[in-house]
C-alpha cells in the first residue's frame, strides 16, 4: 500500500496504472475510518483493478462554527483499518498543498445546495464540489464512490461530474448501519453515552414514516409533522425533517411516488443525518431490518 503526499506523485502513479490498461476507483473521505468505509472501499475493489484512497479533512467544507479543529485525525489507525483490504494508494493531501497561497477558484451548483443541509450550512457544498473536483483532477478516477448517508452529498457530485464531463462514474453505496440502526458516522464519538442510546430513534423514525408512505398515507405535511413530534420527544433538537424528491431534492407535498425521507438533528454537540427512500405501497428501502 503506497503512502502518497504529493498531488503529482498521485497523478503519476494513477495515470502509470492506467496506461498499463487498468482501472482505478476512488474513495474520498476526511479519515477516523469506520466500517462505513470500509465497505466503500471493499465496493471499489469489486468494481476497478486500482483502489485509491483518499484521506482529507477538507477545511473548505466546513463553516467557521463548525467542527473542522477538532475533527478527528489519526493518520496510524486509519492506515491499519485499511491494511487488510486491498488498497493500492492512500493519498494523504495536506492543506497548503490542496490550498496554496493564491488559490482563488471555486465550484459553485445552482441550486442542489439550496436545500437541506445546505441551508444551514452554507459553504458546505461548494467545499466538497471543489475539493471532490480536484481529487478527481488529480486521480482521474474511472469510478469514485460515495456513502449515501450523505445523500446530498451523492447528488451534489453525481450532478457536478456530468455537469463538467468528468468522466467518472460516480456509484452509491448503501448506509452502513449498528446494529441498532444508527448509520455509522466518524461524528458518533462524540456522542455522551446518554446521546448515544438515544439516537437510534432517529433511524427508528426515519422508518416509521417510511413504513406510513407504504400503507398509503400521502400528505407530507402530517408526516412530517408527525416526525418531528417522534424526534422531539426521542430528546432531539431537529434541524429538519423533510419529504423531498430523490433527484432534485425539491419537496413534495403529496406523496404519490417514491420519496426521499431525510433529517437532520442534534444531540448535545453532535448534529446526525441519516435518509431513507420510501415508496407507497412498499416496505422502505433499507440495507438494515428494523431496530
Ligand atoms: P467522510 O469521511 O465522512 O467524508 O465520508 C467519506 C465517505 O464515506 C462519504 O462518501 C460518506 O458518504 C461515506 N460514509 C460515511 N459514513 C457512511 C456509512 N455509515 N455508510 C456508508 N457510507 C458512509
Amino acid at each position: 500500500m503506497n503512502v502518497v503526499h504529493s498531488a503529482p506523485e498521485m497523478r503519476q502513479l494513477s495515470r502509470h496504472w492506467q496506461m498499463s490498461g487498468e482501472t482505478v476507483a476512488l474513495v474520498p473521505t476526511m479519515g477516523a475510518l469506520h466500517e462505513g468505509h470500509l465497505a466503500l472501499v471493499t465496493a471499489a475493489s469489486r468494481e476497478a483493478s486500482r483502489v485509491v484512497v483518499s484521506i482529507f479533512v477538507n477545511p473548505t467544507q466546513f463553516g467557521p462554527s463548525e467542527d473542522f479543529d477538532r475533527y478527528p485525525r489519526d493518520l496510524d489507525t486509519d492506515l491499519r483499518s485499511l491494511a487488510g483490504l486491498k488498497v493500492d494508494a492512500v493519498w494523504v493531501p495536506s492543506v497548503s498543498g490542496m490550498y496554496p497561497s493564491g488559490f482563488q477558484t471555486s465550484v459553485e451548483l445552482a441550486r442542489l445546495p439550496n436545500h437541506l443541509c445546505g441551508l444551514s450550512r452554507t459553504c458546505h457544498f461548494g467545499g466538497v464540489a471543489l475539493v471532490v473536483a480536484k481529487l478527481f483532477g488529480v486521480v482521474r478516477p474511472d469510478i469514485a464512490v460515495f456513502g449515501l448517508k450523505d445523500f446530498q452529498q451523492v447528488r451534489v457530485i453525481e450532478r457536478m461530474a456530468a455537469d463538467l464531463d468528468l468522466g467518472v462514474r460516480i456509484l452509491r453505496h448503501p448506509t452502513v448501519r449498528e446494529t441498532d440502526g444508527l448509520a455509522m458516522s466518524s461524528r458518533n464519538r462524540y456522542l455522551s453515552p446518554g446521546d448515544r442510546a438515544i439516537a437510534p430513534a432517529l433511524y427508528a423514525t426515519l422508518r416509521s414514516v417510511g413504513a406510513k408512505v407504504a400503507l398509503g398515507a400521502t400528505d407530507s405535511a402530517q408526516l412530517i409533522a408527525e416526525g418531528r413530534s417522534a424526534l422531539e420527544s426521542a430528546g432531539f433538537t431537529v434541524e429538519y425533517l423533510n419529504m423531498c424528491d430523490p433527484d432534485t431534492l425539491d419537496d413534495v407535498s403529496n406523496v404519490d411516488h417514491l420519496v426521499l425521507v431525510i433529517a437532520a438533528v442534534r444531540l448535545g454537540v453532535t448534529r446526525l443525518i441519516d435518509n431513507l427512500i420510501a415508496v407507497p405501497g412498499a416496505i422502505p428501502q433499507t440495507a438494515h431490518p428494523a431496530p
